[in-house]
């Protein structure tokens, strides 16, 4: 058989919507098992307030994660704006590699880049503020330093605001930023980018500089699931997930 590398993000898992949790973790008994890599781009979790978190759909997709990882299926994790306090600790529980917030890897011979997204959207001036606030050591330590019941406080609190934040941007802020996508394609020498985070499937045809590339943005896992499915030999396909 072909070797095969699949590629999903945006599921936002939480106790809300539990037929997205479902339906991940038959993916991930199932579906996940055939692949040898598996790579998960971001806001896997709708909200993670830290390692130590075992409430429910946490701990059961975390030892579904590692059962897939010992059954012979690599698995790799980038940080979403959602789940970027996961750390060591997921790593430790699961076997999941965590990625950087680019990456570059090999996809049979072709070197193609991965990230979740929210990097790209520099029209949301307000929010890249927010997230070199958020991202920064200290403020990581001084969270995860709080009770556990109080970061599910804040959580909740979180989710409610930038609900209402939503509501007041614009469709083209929130969307990746055209010159943004062109500078990162370029600065990694790469000719395949691999995206979440703005729940705009497409595959796009690109021009960067006379050379022809591909930019995949992957779908919000909603009413179903999707992952890109990228075989050795170059073919790729969208499969849904049911
Ligand atoms: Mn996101």
């Amino acid at each position: 058989m072909q070797a095969e590398t699949l590629f999903i993000s945006d599921l936002h898992l939480c106790a809300a919507r539990p037929e997205t949790t479902r339906r991940f973790l038959s993916f991930l008994a199932g579906r996940a098992q055939d692949a040898e890599r598996l790579y998960i781009l971001g806001d896997l979790f709708d909200a993670y307030i830290g390692d130590d978190d075992q409430s429910s759909p946490n701990r059961e997709v975390k030892s579904a994660l590692g059962r897939l990882v010992d059954s012979g299926t690599s698995v790799f994790f980038q940080h979403g704006n959602r789940d970027f306090l996961a750390e060591e600790g997921l790593c430790r529980e699961t076997g999941v590699g965590l990625l950087g917030d680019y990456a570059v890897i090999d996809l049979y011979g072709e070197p193609a880049l991965i990230t979740h997204g929210d990097l790209l959207c520099t029209d949301d001036v307000l929010y890249q503020k927010a997230r070199i606030r958020v991202r920064a050591n200290e403020w990581k330590r001084n969270a995860l330093s709080k009770p556990l019941f109080i970061r599910q406080w804040y959580a909740r609190w979180y989710r409610f605001k930038s609900g209402l934040d939503k509501g007041k941007k614009s469709r083209m802020i929130m969307d990746a930023n055209p010159q943004a996508v062109i500078e990162s394609i370029q600065r990694h020498g790469v000719s395949i980018l691999i995206h979440g985070h703005t729940h705009r499937p497409a595959v796009h045809e690109l021009d960067v500089g006379g050379k022809p590339a591909r930019r995949f943005v992957l779908a919000e896992w909603k009413e179903t699931g999707q992952a890109l499915c990228w075989r050795e030999g170059g073919t790729w396909m969208i499969e849904n997930i049911l």
